[in-house]
């Protein structure tokens, strides 16, 4: 089997060798966040995933989903994968499709930032961009790239629903958290798209946390506004309100990486709130991360609070800041959305 050898060796950053690109998915920094850790007495750490070959968390669900279709065979060699995207699953995708020799077809909602479309273009992504529809218009990017998968025979990722996602995060970011912060981890947040990082984590520190015979961290579910699972976690209702200039994060449903999940709390987070930490880490501590890693680092902090000082929380910095340079740095746009502009932006 063609992934035999990559599996088989560790994937653990710098002390090693990596066979090849795939084999250097993963194995990313766990870095302390100064300020957040000292504005609340806790140590907050985060999972340095824009430092992943493609830039992005999604890597590793680019690759569990990849070598879970090769193991079940229903990949072959020289086949075609294709996906609907916010764009990080995409580039997650063409990369280790480019690298295994699979061709790729990403179908991305326009609405995306340009420096995703761009890059996605650059690295040879067959790019289908459609109007934004929520899930339930047939025309939504999901259920596009699900009738292309069909009329085509092309191997569907399926990222929302195939829990190849959520299990290659309980096999390896939950586990180098784990062994990251010696088995002392008090809480972990994040936000969701598919789900796959929040439960796959969430899994994997539970079996750390069984095995080593104590107690689980808590699980907290990071959400914007314009998504529904704050309120599904509160009390069941998946009804939606607002909205955010945050991609990539957010849900209207329970995706199949969603269902049984471990998720003790939620904290939703307004985009003004997530900007303020996006621009202290940039600014104050040199770590240049996009929306959703604003949302994980500021929902980090409101549990440190509620815990109090002493704790250890860990959270996911997903994607870097270049990816969003056209927003969430751009002081026009900034403005056209009502949101602050932060000083050295504005001159
Ligand atoms: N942050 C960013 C920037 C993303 O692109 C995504 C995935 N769409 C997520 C967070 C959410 O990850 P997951 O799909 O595992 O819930």
């Amino acid at each position: 089997m063609m992934t035999s050898e990559p599996d088989s060796l560790p994937r653990n950053g710098w002390t090693t060798t990596s066979a090849d690109m795939p084999a250097a998915v993963g194995g990313t920094p766990l870095i302390r966040l100064s300020r957040a850790s000292d504005a609340t007495g806790c140590d907050i750490f985060g999972k340095a995933e824009f430092m992943n070959p493609g830039g992005s968390v999604k890597d590793r669900a680019a690759l569990a989903i990849i070598e879970d279709a090769e193991k079940r065979g229903v990949l072959k060699p020289g086949g075609t994968i294709v996906e609907g995207t916010a764009g990080n699953t995409g580039i997650g995708i063409t990369l280790v499709a480019n690298a295994r020799g699979y061709k790729s077809v990403i179908v991305m909602p326009e609405t995306q930032s340009q420096e995703k479309i761009d890059f996605l273009r650059m690295i040879g992504a067959d790019l289908r961009l459609v109007p934004a529809k929520p899930y339930r218009d047939q025309g939504n990017y999901v259920h596009v790239s699900r009738r292309l998968s069909e009329e085509n025979g092309w191997l569907w990722a399926n990222q929302f629903d195939n829990v190849a996602n959520r299990e290659g995060h309980r096999l390896t970011t939950g586990p180098e958290i784990w062994e990251q912060m010696g088995g002392k981890v008090d809480a972990f947040t994040c936000a969701c798209g598919t789900g796959g990082t929040l439960a796959g984590i969430g899994f994997g520190l539970n079996d750390a946390a069984e095995a080593a015979g104590v107690a689980r961290p808590k699980i907290v579910l990071a959400d914007p506004e314009g998504s529904g699972l704050y309120g599904w976690v509160k009390s069941g209702d998946l009804s939606v309100s607002g909205s955010s200039i945050t991609e990539g994060i957010g849900q209207s449903r329970v995706t199949a990486n969603l269902e049984g999940a471990i998720i003790d709390d939620a904290e939703r987070i307004a985009d003004p709130e997530a900007l303020e930490q996006i621009y202290s880490l940039l600014i104050h501590e040199g770590l240049s991360v996009g929306g959703s890693s604003g949302i994980n680092v500021a929902a980090a902090i409101r549990v440190a609070r509620t815990l109090g000082p002493g704790h250890r929380i860990a959270t996911i910095l997903c994607d870097g800041g270049a990816r969003y340079q056209s927003k969430l740095f751009n002081p026009e746009f900034l403005r056209s959305k009502d949101l602050p502009v932060p000083a050295w932006l504005d001159r």
